[in-house]
């Protein structure tokens, strides 16, 4: 059942917030998209913008230092993804100490996919921290970070159940985490059952929805797949037959997002994740849609 009781779009007339995912660039090619991705979205003021930690821990160094040029060089709040991959306990709470050092007040705690890649058996390093809980405690004890976790709506592949799934949600929040990023789907009604769920069980953090715009369907769907994020067959059929034609495929994209993004602040929905693939466009658009970013027009409005 889902609850009747959630405020409307328009009782609920304040702006809604949101945040942006982006992942550290490979080169300088990219780097320069992501800095001008940062520079488009930044006026959208979002709460916080994350970045990324690769599989394994591969991007460590990557993500340290865009982390640092955010906090050197923008106004906006980095939060940092870090994993339980690839290191020790003692190194990665060598990088917690020192992102703290750095002004650094935000971290996106995961365990992370195993070594072998996602679907291959998850075993935890000697002397690495066993999973994403023992994580936000072994974060929590260093300084009071503000700690977001995971969430899956459709439960992670490597759950029996979503009960079970919910009962490591509730590990995180015990051992200190804040609030849960979801991973993406397009099935509201899933996310407001496991909302339902969620809160069942006395748990009354924030579980943001994460919102993808498309930016490629079909390496989404194979990314989906392996994440178990279900591509319904009504989204499949409106990029059917658009392989060759980018600009409708990218139109449908935001209208896609939009819709869902809207349809979630209808049911009283205020906050939103963006995982922005480090592209501006889209995001930007769907923000405006949702009344973000208006500030230079309502100023000179204003007189
Ligand atoms: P957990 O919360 O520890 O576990 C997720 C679920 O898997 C649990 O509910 C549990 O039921 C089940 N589970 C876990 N371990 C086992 C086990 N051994 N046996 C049975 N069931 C188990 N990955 C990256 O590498 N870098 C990132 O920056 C990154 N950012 C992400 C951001 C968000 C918002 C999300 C949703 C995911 C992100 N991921 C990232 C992916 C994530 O690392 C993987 O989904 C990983 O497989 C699980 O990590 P977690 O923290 O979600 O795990």
């Amino acid at each position: 059942m889902l609850s009747e009781n959630r405020p409307s779009r328009k009782q609920n007339s304040a702006l809604p917030k949101v945040s942006f995912e982006f992942f550290p660039p490979k080169n300088d090619i990219m780097e320069k998209g992501l800095w001008s991705s940062i520079e488009r979205l930044a006026p959208i003021s979002p709460t916080f913008v994350s970045v990324t930690y690769g599989a394994g821990g591969t991007t460590r160094e990557r993500t340290h230092a865009t982390v640092e040029r955010l906090l050197d060089e923008t106004p906006l709040v980095p939060a940092a993804h870090l994993t339980c991959v690839g290191a020790p306990r003692g190194e990665v709470d060598e990088i917690v100490a020192n992102y703290w050092q750095m002004g650094v007040r935000n971290i996106v705690a995961l365990r992370g996919d195993p070594q072998g890649g996602m679907g291959t058996a998850y075993a935890p390093e000697p002397g690495a921290y066993v999973n994403a809980a023992d994580l936000v405690s072994g974060i929590s004890r260093i300084a009071d970070f503000d700690i977001s976790v995971s969430a899956y709506p459709e439960k992670h592949p490597e759950s029996a159940t979503i009960d079970a799934d919910i009962d490591m949600l509730q590990a995180k929040v015990d051992a200190g985490a804040h609030r849960a990023i979801t991973q993406f789907f397009f099935d509201n009604d899933v996310y407001f059952r496991y909302l339902d769920r969620v809160q069942a069980r006395g748990l009354d953090i924030p579980i943001i929805p994460g919102i993808l715009p498309i930016v490629h369907f079909g390496r989404m769907s194979s990314f989906a797949e392996k994440c178990g994020t279900s591509v319904p067959t009504w989204l499949a059929e409106r990029f059917d037959g658009l392989d060759d034609d980018p600009e409708t495929r990218q139109l449908i994209a935001v209208a896609v997002a939009a819709e869902q993004v809207i349809d979630l602040l209808d049911r009283g929905v205020d906050t939103f994740h963006f995982y922005t693939m480090n592209k501006a466009d889209m995001v930007y658009a769907i923000c405006r849609l949702l009344g973000l970013g208006r500030g230079s027009v309502e100023a000179a409005a204003q007189g």
